[in-house]
């Protein structure tokens, strides 16, 4: 199971992580290389010791005092690595992602720049592919595409792998969601070859409707595992899909909502090497939204785990119910993610949030009261906002701006593929449909309503709130830009309970 560049340096790919647990639950021998961590740290590692690896070993957690601020000027120092990359090979190479000199979104043109032996990858593949695939022989290679920042990546690591005759299948989370959207999907196969569409129960020969999360095993790996981050990051899911499955501006609601057993998760961490475990791991819950009911149900197996955790949760009423939250921050909740989107209620009904904001409001506030950093997520430029409805977003963040403790302010993307899309007339809505002979990859849509696009003034908007606004200011300068949930769950926060815990200190 191969993971090609790049995604975060921080954890291991959760898709191709989770996979190979599932298959080695089932007594398949698939082995997880990481290939974008080998490729950031080879770039890294030719600096030899000086700032980078000073920053390294900050955000690595052995230097101390792992705050916004230090963490500021480390990622300064990785980023200036990344500059340098980025003039010499052409590739446009930062933290979270890798664009060709042609894009990302053209699969064809990508494989042509491929074709002509322009990709940076010649000494990653000698020094960390090649000799694993020597001692391994595998029968077969599976390249998990998640991002749109690993396309490239896969694009060439299929040429490379085939020239060496071992046959590939490409899957993962991205080209599932191309599938949905059908926008440059039909290129997908011409360039990876052979495809693997849904959870990967296929490999398995798992029986129809049987989760593949629900048994899982450490996966083995192959090559090297120090992701930069002060504890190790383990993924995990407690559910697929979403309990609430109504937003309508939402890509995500085609996949059926399951519960992962807490079983799972037990037998994953027992069998955790460990250095892993003596490490004091982190668990990041990729749920869409954390279910209330099913977070309770796994709270004695997080508790029992020894580890601390974060994920997505709703910020509404049923998150306050009982003593659930206080419940989490004992059993090791570090963070948790809300999508408060909007201060406006007309506009949160409209779109079928379920959410509202005195509720999130509250939400917040009790959940930075118990020591649990609040991660809030905005989005601006929601069809039918107004100039009043932005500011009174604005006037939300500044109110709360103590209890929230890192803010994403994002503006609107129509998806291609959500419910409002299909129903964009009702919503005074003109998408931009693709021209014959477009054969790039799309997940958005360029759109707009009453013959504008929203996107400029929005955009005039945040640069102007983010000048006067202070209470923003301080949320956007604790939120760091780089490596983001991972490690914003163990940043050491005023008030917030320590992830850094002095007994897991080596
Ligand atoms: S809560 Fe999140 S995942 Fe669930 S439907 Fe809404 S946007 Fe989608």
């Amino acid at each position: 199971m191969v993971s090609p560049p790049v995604c975060t340096p921080a954890e291991p790919p959760s898709g191709a992580f989770l996979l190979s647990a599932a298959l080695r639950a089932r007594g398949f021998d698939a082995v997880l290389l990481d290939l974008s961590l080998e490729f950031y740290m080879g770039i890294f590692e030719r600096e030899g010791a000086g700032q980078v690896s000073k920053a390294l070993e900050l955000l690595r957690g052995r230097r101390g005092g792992f705050t916004p601020q230090t963490h500021r000027t480390a990622c300064g120092f990785l980023h200036g690595s990344l500059v340098e990359e980025s003039r010499r090979t052409g590739w446009r190479t930062t933290l979270m992602d890798l664009e060709p000199p042609t894009g990302s979104h053209s699969p064809s043109r990508i494989l042509q720049i491929c074709e002509e032996g322009s990709a940076p990858f010649q000494d990653l593949y000698e020094r960390a592919l090649d000799p694993v695939l020597d001692e391994l022989k595998p029968r077969e290679i599976l390249v998990s595409v998640s991002y749109l920042s690993q396309l490239a990546g896969a694009i060439d690591a299929i040429r490379h792998i085939a020239r060496r005759g071992i046959a590939t299948r490409a899957g993962g989370s991205l080209l599932n969601s191309l599938r949905e959207t059908g926008e440059g999907a039909g290129e997908l196969g011409r360039v990876l070859g052979r495809l693997e569409y849904g959870d990967g129960g296929s490999l398995a020969g798992t029986a129809p409707g049987e989760a593949m999360l629900n048994r899982l095993r450490w996966p083995l790996t192959a090559g090297r595992t120090d992701y930069i981050s002060p504890r190790p990051v383990v993924p995990f899911a407690i559910s697929t899909g979403c309990f609430w499955n109504r937003c309508l501006f939402c890509p995500d609601r085609t996949q059926p909502f399951r519960k992962i057993g807490p079983d799972a998760l037990v037998s994953l961490m027992e069998d955790a090497p460990g250095e892993i475990v003596s490490a004091g791991p982190v668990i990041h819950l990729l749920d869409s939204a954390l279910a209330p009911g099913y977070l309770d149900e796994a709270l004695p197996s997080l508790r029992r785990s020894g580890a601390a955790f974060y994920g997505f949760a709703r910020p509404s009423r049923d998150i306050l119910s009982g003593d659930l939250l206080e419940r989490a921050a004992e059993s090791g909740c570090a963070m948790l993610q809300y999508g408060v989107e909007s201060a406006d209620r007309k506009l949160l009904e409209t779109f079928d949030k379920g959410i509202d904001p005195d509720t999130a409001s509250e939400v917040v506030r009790r959940t930075a009261g118990l020591g649990i950093r609040t991660y809030c997520y905005f989005l601006f430029g929601l069809p039918g906002e107004g100039p009043a409805s932005r500011v009174g977003t604005m006037d939300f963040i500044e109110r709360n701006a103590a209890d929230i403790d890192y803010a994403n302010i994002s503006i609107f993307n129509l998806p291609v593929n959500c419910e409002l899309t299909e129903r964009a007339g009702e919503f005074g809505i003109r998408p931009v449909r693709r021209l014959q002979g477009d054969d790039r990859i799309r997940l958005y849509l360029p759109f707009t309503t009453s013959g504008e696009s929203p996107r400029h003034e929005v955009r005039r908007f945040l640069a102007g709130a983010k000048a006067s606004r202070p209470g923003l200011r301080s949320v956007l300068t604790r939120t760091p830009r780089w490596f983001r949930a991972a490690h914003l769950a163990m940043l050491e926060i005023d008030g917030r309970r320590s992830v850094l815990d002095p007994r897991f200190e080596d």
